[in-house]
């Protein structure tokens, strides 16, 4: 199909021109999708990256061809994910509502819950519709074993990251990756230069792994959306990248390359805009119906005209999780802290002040109990205090103001298992 507007300016052939089209917008012109420059760019930098991710197509070809004959269906793949959102302005502190609306988009994109689907009635398309069978879940627990809502917030000064990576890093103005063995990195930022969002694909360095997407073209509903960019499928789109899928079009607008999967048609370029569901669009690769399949999530279209993956690239996506991320798939990311992880978590219980003169105020803040025993012990082990059933997510007292100075400890039991703290008297 014709290249639009669009797919000209991102080409770079009539600048002039498309500084007038856009004059009311002080934005550069949008780039859907910068991964493959990324990749270029990141292969450039680390030759062994190249080397690498042509070993590791290789291996998820012989999984694919090796796996063809299994069932269709097969577990679902449950991911940790961890939005990290730096932010220079209170507009780009994306809210945790925004991050929900995006986490339950890319959830129904991959389980094939987003009811756009049925859209795609071109004969031969429909019966490819693939449910990707993988599902994404907000962190409950960070690297170090600490609760968290699987969100993290830096402000920086940084106005317009670009893609070399700076915001991945704390150093230049971002957030660094927690271990993308355990953990499916999303930094949300102000990218600049136009550009939606880019990805990292499998194969490349640890520390960088993961994705990036532009904090206003999110969720349009949610308040972090900008149309035609508005439904949350650019996070589709990039993570479709980072499981292993290329563009559509395989990067290329004449008809020798194409992305690598038997199911999808060869395609000329991309496509932009959208076109009426269920229409046959035809170009010089795919000229015939049921034509090119511009609403695949790996073209350009706009986000309410991308609404399917195929069953073959779904197969891509199910080897990259059994081939270069499988460490995901056995990640306690979700896994909500025990009892006694809680109480070994530093933050879990208070005590204050410490020194004190003698009145202690205790404060258990562990969620997923109501109530511990508390017993004070002086240094020579004898009980000054006992209290059972103690309730916790609220002060409590300890009144040690009639006890000598010295070490006391507060040992804190619940059914699980306990911790005891120290807390010195000082008068
Ligand atoms: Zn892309």
């Amino acid at each position: 199909m014709r290249k639009s507007l669009l797919s000209i300016v991102s080409a770079g052939l009539v600048f002039s021109f498309c500084q007038n089209v856009f004059a009311q917008e002080s934005a550069a012109p949008i780039k859907r999708c910068a991964s493959m420059e990324y990749r270029q760019w990141e292969e450039q930098q680390d030759p062994s990256i190249k080397v690498n991710r042509a070993l590791i197509e290789n291996q998820m070809k012989e999984y694919i061809e090796s796996n063809k004959t299994t069932p269709a269906t097969h577990a679902v793949i449950t991911i940790p994910v961890v939005f990290h959102i730096v932010y220079k302005g209170t507009a780009q502190n994306v809210s945790d509502a925004c991050i929900a609306a995006q986490l339950k988009v890319i959830n129904d994109d991959y389980r094939k819950l987003n009811t756009d689907w049925t859209k795609v009635t071109q004969t031969g398309w429909s019966a490819l519709v693939a449910d990707c069978e993988i599902q994404f879940c907000m962190a409950v627990r960070d690297p170090n074993n600490a609760p968290t809502n699987g969100i993290t917030r830096t402000s920086t000064t940084v106005a317009g990251f670009g893609t070399n990576n700076s915001v991945k890093k704390a150093s230049t103005g971002g957030c660094d990756v927690w271990n993308r063995d355990k953990y499916f990195n999303i930094w949300v930022c102000d990218i600049g230069g136009g550009i939606l969002g880019y990805a990292q694909f499998p194969g490349g360095a640890a520390a960088t792994d993961g994705l990036v997407i532009a904090y206003n073209y999110m969720v349009g509903s949610a308040g972090c959306g900008t149309s035609p960019y508005n439904l949350g499928r650019t996070a589709t789109h990039e993570l479709g990248h980072c499981f292993g899928l290329y563009h559509i079009w395989g990067d290329e607008s004449a008809c020798a390359a194409d992305d690598g999967v038997t199911d999808t048609p060869m395609q000329g370029p991309e496509h932009y805009g959208c076109f009426t569901a269920g229409s046959v669009q035809t170009d010089a690769c795919s000229a015939s119906s049921p034509g090119t399949m511009w609403m695949n999530y790996m073209d350009y279209t706009d986000d309410a005209c991308m609404y399917m993956f195929t069953a073959g690239q779904k197969a891509k996506l199910v080897a990259t999780m059994n081939g270069p991320r499988v460490a995901l798939k056995t990640s306690n990311g979700c896994t909500p802290l025990t009892a006694v992880e809680y109480l070994n978590y530093n933050e879990s219980i208070s005590l204050y002040p410490n020194p004190s003169s003698g009145e202690v105020t205790l404060n258990i803040n562990i969620p997923i109990i109501s109530s511990a025993d508390v017993t004070v012990f002086n240094s020579l082990g004898e009980t000054v205090i006992s209290k059972n059933s103690v309730p916790t997510n609220m002060e409590t007292k300890l009144d040690l103001r009639n006890r000598p100075e010295g070490i006391y400890f507060v040992k804190i039991a619940t059914t699980e298992g306990s911790v005891t703290k120290k807390v010195i008297i000082s008068k």
